[in-house]
């Protein structure tokens, strides 16, 4: 079987693909720690496409999560068996979604009903993470449509819990045992608008709260109490200038090539205008170069949080929310990099670039097993934004480039 052929039988596909990416993005996947009740109801729509399709094995894996109303997220494996079933082509796209942030902010369509303009499917989801995992079912239905088996084994992998650190998703999967060294594994989250960039190695991630404990007063007499507010702004801004200098190395190797450091999430602290907050909170996401360690990081900011207590009198805390030190990155030789490369050049027509991003996808957690993973996809990257999409043409060629994987 020629890969053409293969092609516009993908190519066929293109309006069913799109309709299929639309109506996941109708039911919205959000964890817990957002308000969330999990993936559940997109897993079982999901699950009937799959079984459509002709799947040679589906298998659930769910992790117990007593947080959301089923009590568990949702893992799916599917298998289209390829003729040498030892070695396994791994795909593994995750079902949960960021919120929409200010509903206002989106000009398209509302975040949950998808709306197509200019070939570009909006809503959230769409490119984060729907658009790879249509890609990937449909390269299966192109084969299957065809009666084509694979070279090697597809295994299809839709985890929970991406967003918020996967403990519930691929981290429960790798517990199950089903990933070999000699697995080849693609996770497509993330890349660029030329599907030209493969990523092999990650920054190091911290996200953290920092709490600002003060005295609450009536806005009137502010003397009478300790406005954690005001410490609290000024300390992350101070925060923010030290880090920006003390960890400015640059590597060229990385996109973008500096450390990130980001103060993001901003909690409600009184509900009304004329009391003083006792208590503040921010949160700062930081993608910190491999090259330095995140101790040191840690002990920067409890150094500065020390300097602050004594010159303001309020008690600053810092509290990790989440820390992972990047992996080892997947060798740039190994066959799943050479193998895509080859898939990239024959589909994309572009030569591919490797390198390393700020990260935080499933990879990392392959690669710290031993695992090769790469990250690839074809993306405008409006992930986590409002007016968040997915280019059809991306869908349909990232689906070409699959299935020149399976076949290679
Ligand atoms: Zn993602």
């Amino acid at each position: 079987m020629q890969n053409q052929e293969i092609f516009s039988e993908i190519q066929k596909q293109r309006s069913k693909m799109a309709q299929t990416l639309m109506e996941l993005i109708r039911i919205p996947a959000i964890a817990p720690e957002n308000g969330g009740e999990g993936e559940l109801k997109k897993a079982e729509k999901l699950t009937q496409t799959l079984a459509s399709i002709g799947f040679d094995k589906i298998e659930r894996h769910d992790a117990p999560d007593a947080r959301v109303p089923s009590k568990r997220r949702p893992n799916i494996v599917a298998y289209y068996n390829g003729l040498d079933s030892a070695e396994k082509l791994w795909i593994v796209t995750h079902l949960d979604i960021v919120p929409p942030g200010e509903e206002s902010l989106w000009t398209v369509t509302k975040p949950y009903e998808p709306k197509i303009k200019d070939e570009r499917i909006y809503g959230r989801g769409s490119e984060d993470n729907t658009q790879s995992m249509i890609a990937s079912i449909f390269a299966v239905k192109a084969l299957k449509e065809l009666g084509v088996r694979p070279k090697r084994t597809i295994s299809l992998a839709f985890v929970a819990d991406e967003e918020q650190g996967s403990k519930h998703g691929i981290q429960h999967l790798i517990k199950q045992n089903l990933f070999k060294p000699e697995d080849l594994i693609i996770v497509p989250d993330g890349g660029e608008g030329d599907g030209g960039f493969i990523e092999i190695a990650e920054k190091s991630a911290l996200w953290f709260r920092i709490r600002t404990i003060g005295k609450q007063a009536h806005a009137s007499r502010p003397g009478m109490g300790l406005n954690a507010h005001r410490v609290g702004m000024q300390f992350a801004l101070a925060l923010d200038k030290m880090l920006h200098e003390r960890y400015s190395e640059k590597d060229k190797y990385f996109v973008p090539p500096e450390s990130t450091i980001e103060p993001t999430k901003k909690q409600a602290n009184v509900d009304a205008i004329n009391i003083v907050p006792g208590e503040d909170a921010i949160y700062f996401d930081c993608r910190i170069l491999p090259c330095y360690s995140l101790e040191d990081v840690i002990s920067d900011i409890n150094d500065l949080a020390k300097q602050f207590k004594s010159k303001t009198g309020a008690d600053i805390k810092f509290e990790p929310v989440q820390k992972t030190v990047a992996p080892k990155p997947t060798d740039a030789k190994a066959k799943i990099v050479k193998m895509l490369a080859e898939a990239v050049r024959t589909v994309r027509k572009v030569e591919p670039r490797i390198g390393g991003i700020g990260g935080g996808t499933c990879a990392a957690y392959f690669r710290r097993i031993g695992v090769p993973a790469v990250v690839w996809s074809t993306i405008d990257e409006t992930a986590h934004q409002p007016d968040e999409y997915a280019k059809i043409e991306n869908l349909v060629n990232d689906a070409k480039v699959y299935a020149c994987l399976a076949m290679s």
